[in-house]
């Protein structure tokens, strides 16, 4: 089992955002997790990424929980949040290459996410210099540099034209293939 949220609920000060929820995500399946905007997707994907505790329940990601195996989950997940922060004033492969030692992995693996993702004829510009399109891109690249098994993907279609959006769905669906997505949309 790639995902198991058990019983999960998130208090947010007085906001109740998410409210008893479990779910199971099996491996290599590519999972879209679907709500209007404010239903919790987000917060979800906090607690799945280590970035928030639960404030009642418990989650694991390939195997490790959550709130007592952090470094674990962390390995395994890849994640892209909501609005894909990126340092737009770096080169695409600066900006891999950054995050590369940050991460502790190998160059070569920089050319291997430049090559999965499509980003080859875009790779020298800057990132400011790049469409959305190609933005989702080079944020799916960063969260496939250490070779996660999971992808954790917050709207990463959202704004995207049509044919960008069909090309962002075939790229992630290929990546499917061999890991674990789950993603969320409106
Ligand atoms: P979604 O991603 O589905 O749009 P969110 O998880 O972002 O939903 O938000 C769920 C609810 O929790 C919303 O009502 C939102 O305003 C609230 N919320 C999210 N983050 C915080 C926070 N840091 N503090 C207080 N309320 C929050
Ligand atoms: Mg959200």
């Amino acid at each position: 089992m790639s995902i198991e949220v058990t019983n999960i609920t998130k208090v947010y000060k007085d906001q109740k955002a998410l409210n008893d929820i479990s779910f199971k995500v099996n491996d290599a399946e590519i999972v879209g997790f679907l709500g209007p905007n404010g239903a919790g997707k987000s917060t979800m994907m906090k607690i799945l990424t280590t970035y928030i505790e639960a404030s009642e329940g418990s989650a694991k990601v390939n195997g490790f929980n959550v709130s007592s195996d952090k470094k674990n989950v962390q390995s395994s997940v890849g994640y892209l949040p909501e609005h894909n922060p990126l340092y737009t004033d770096l080169y695409v492969k600066e900006y891999l290459n950054f995050n590369a030692n940050v991460y502790g992995t190998s160059k070569s693996r920089i050319n291997e996410v430049i090559e999965l993702t499509g980003l080859t004829p875009e790779a020298h510009k800057k990132i400011s210099q790049l469409s959305k399109g190609y933005r989702q891109r080079v944020g799916l690249a960063n969260a496939l540099l250490h070779n996660p098994d999971v992808l954790i993907l917050d709207e990463p279609t959202t704004g995207l034209d049509p044919n960008q959006l069909v090309d962002i769905r075939n790229l992630i669906k290929n990546i499917g293939k061999e890991k674990t997505v789950f993603l969320s949309t409106h």
